[in-house]
């Protein structure tokens, strides 16, 4: 097999096989097509019985409880009919939820992070300006600072501190 420079190998997680992740994946190809085909076959089932409960998919599919649980999240069953005990948990909390990765209650905690999270990188960025804005008086200051010791060079350019205002003007 020809390898890119860098390019690192992975055992599929279904055969263990050796094989070179494009995107993350941890399954080989030919065990993600086997997957895909497997979870259409799922879908279909689903499709084919409205109202199914996920007790009867599992058994009249061989799908295990954790394989439907991820095909719910990723929404594999959306707009599809099916029964009321199809639902995994919320990844904030592990209440069961049907769609999406929070529940309502996470989400709303969530959010209000977010927004408290955002504030404060407001509040960063205003004393990130305000210290420029100290920055900025520090170099006039200095400025200020440099334009004095000129003049103070000047005025003893001719006395005995002449020589080591040379040298430094020189050096
Ligand atoms: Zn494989
Ligand atoms: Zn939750």
């Amino acid at each position: 097999m020809a390898l890119l420079r860098g390019q690192k190998l992975k055992n599929c997680a279904q055969c263990g096989k050796l094989f070179s992740p494009m995107r993350g994946e941890r399954l080989c190809r030919d065990c993600l097509l086997k997957e895909q085909e497997f979870d259409m076959q799922v879908i279909q089932y689903v499709r084919d019985n409205p109202g199914v409960s996920m007790r009867e998919v599992m058994e009249e599919t061989g799908a295990s409880d954790k394989r439907i649980k991820r095909m719910i999240q990723e929404g594999a069953f959306t707009n599809l009919d099916f029964g009321d005990d199809f639902f995994y948990p919320c990844s904030g909390c592990g209440r069961p939820i049907r769609n999406g990765a929070y529940c309502s209650d996470c989400l709303r905690r969530l959010r209000k992070e977010t927004k408290r999270a955002s504030e404060i990188m407001q509040i960063r960025v205003r004393e990130n300006k305000q210290m420029s804005t100290i920055e900025r008086l520090d170099a006039l200051a200095e400025r200020e600072f440099e334009r004095d010791n000129r003049v103070l060079k000047r005025h003893f350019s001719k006395s005995m501190y002449g020589d080591i205002a040379d040298s430094r003007r020189g050096g």
